[in-house]
């Protein structure tokens, strides 16, 4: 299969040909055109190195809503590298999308230039639990029209102590259309995030 039978869109095509992809991977595959129907909340078990960013990242970016300034997917990660490494693989897959905007958020640097930031209306913010969930009660993060909430290495983020943000995150966003949940390993913790804030979840493993 190829990803334009996925059902992507062009510009995008054209942006991840560039970028040497030639065959979406298994949860790609099964991932993408699963989310791109935006119809159900999906909980994937996918280790890192398996294109878990492509998988959530090409469906979204698809379905983005350009003529819309808001704050359209908050995607959840445990650590600052990887909040980089996501927004930047974004901004790749959208190099060929025009008014894209991408803002990532992590702890341990200024604040103040993330607000200033977000002030530019990125459409995508990439942030860790705890400062994303700083910026929210700052006002300076706005999320009552989020479509789409991705919590990516849940299993890692919930090691990693912040269990208390991303419920605060989840209760505060309850008119996210589409949840989506990758992660590594499906412990009780795990679970119970996807039982409590995900409705009828498709379940895909790889
Ligand atoms: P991830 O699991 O999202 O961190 O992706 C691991 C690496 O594989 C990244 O460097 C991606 O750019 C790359 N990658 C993801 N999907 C594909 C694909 N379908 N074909 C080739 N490379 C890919």
């Amino acid at each position: 299969i190829t990803f334009k039978e996925l059902g992507l869109q062009e510009n995008i095509l054209t942006a991840i040909e560039a970028m040497g992809f030639v065959t979406p991977s298994p949860i790609q595959e099964k991932a993408i055109p699963q989310i791109l129907t935006s119809e159900t909340d999906v909980i994937a078990l996918a280790q890192t190195g398996t294109g878990k960013t492509a998988a959530f990242g090409l469906p979204i970016l698809n379905n983005l809503d350009l003529s819309s300034q808001a704050v359209q997917a908050i995607i959840l990660c445990p650590t600052r590298e990887l909040c980089l490494q996501i927004s930047k693989e974004l901004e790749s897959f959208a190099a060929h999308m025009k008014g894209v905007s991408i803002q990532a958020v992590y702890g341990g640097a200024d604040i103040s230039k993330q607000i200033k930031g977000l002030r530019d209306n990125p459409q995508i913010v990439v942030g860790t639990p705890g400062r994303t969930m700083d910026l929210i009660k700052r006002k300076a993060l706005k999320i009552n029209d989020i479509t789409w909430t991705v919590l990516d290495e849940a299993d890692e983020m919930l090691n990693m102590g912040f269990r208390d943000e991303i419920d605060s995150i989840l209760e505060t966003t309850p008119d996210t259309k589409q949840t989506l949940l990758f992660s590594a390993t499906m412990p009780n913790e795990v679970r119970r995030i996807a039982s409590e804030y995900m409705f009828e979840p498709v379940e895909i493993a790889v």
